[in-house]
């Protein structure tokens, strides 16, 4: 489950309307309880996927080492990342469980019709290693 407070909902919601029609993407910090990942903060990021955002994210793994350590400095973890669909569905595509790494995390897609935001899912990376890594459906509660 992702517990998010709406003004970190909002947030997202505004970060996806505002990069359409590419796609947007950043990571969610807070702490994990058991099954509970609790956002603190959401952080956009620059997509850095040069050749196509429209269809694809990805984020400088020095934005990230700079954010994680961020995180672990006001006592919190990277628990999860969100990303937008421009135009399509806010479902997982092959693409997105190849590129997801971090077991344990949520993985939040938005997506965008006509630059507004139509839907919000969560799926949480269950597995052990990249062999049987999956992303299953989970619920967002906002407080
Ligand atoms: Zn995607």
């Amino acid at each position: 489950m992702l517990k998010l407070r709406q003004s970190e909902f909002d947030a997202l919601l505004h970060h996806a309307e505002s990069t359409y029609p590419q796609e947007c993407c950043g990571a969610l910090l807070g702490t994990p309880t058991g099954d509970i990942r609790e956002v603190c903060a959401a952080v956009p990021c620059t997509n850095a996927q040069a050749d196509s955002p429209q269809t694809r994210y990805s984020i400088d793994p020095r934005e990230l080492v700079c954010i994680q350590r961020d995180a672990h400095e006001r006592g919190w973890e990277i628990v999860g990342f969100y990303h937008s669909h421009p135009d399509h569905p806010a479902r997982w595509s092959t693409t997105d469980l190849e590129d997801a790494h971090w077991i344990g995390c949520s993985y939040v897609i938005v997506s965008v019709e006509g630059s507004r935001a139509a839907a919000a899912n969560s799926f949480v990376l269950t597995g052990t290693r990249e062999e049987d890594k999956a992303l299953s459906d989970e619920e967002i509660v906002i407080e």
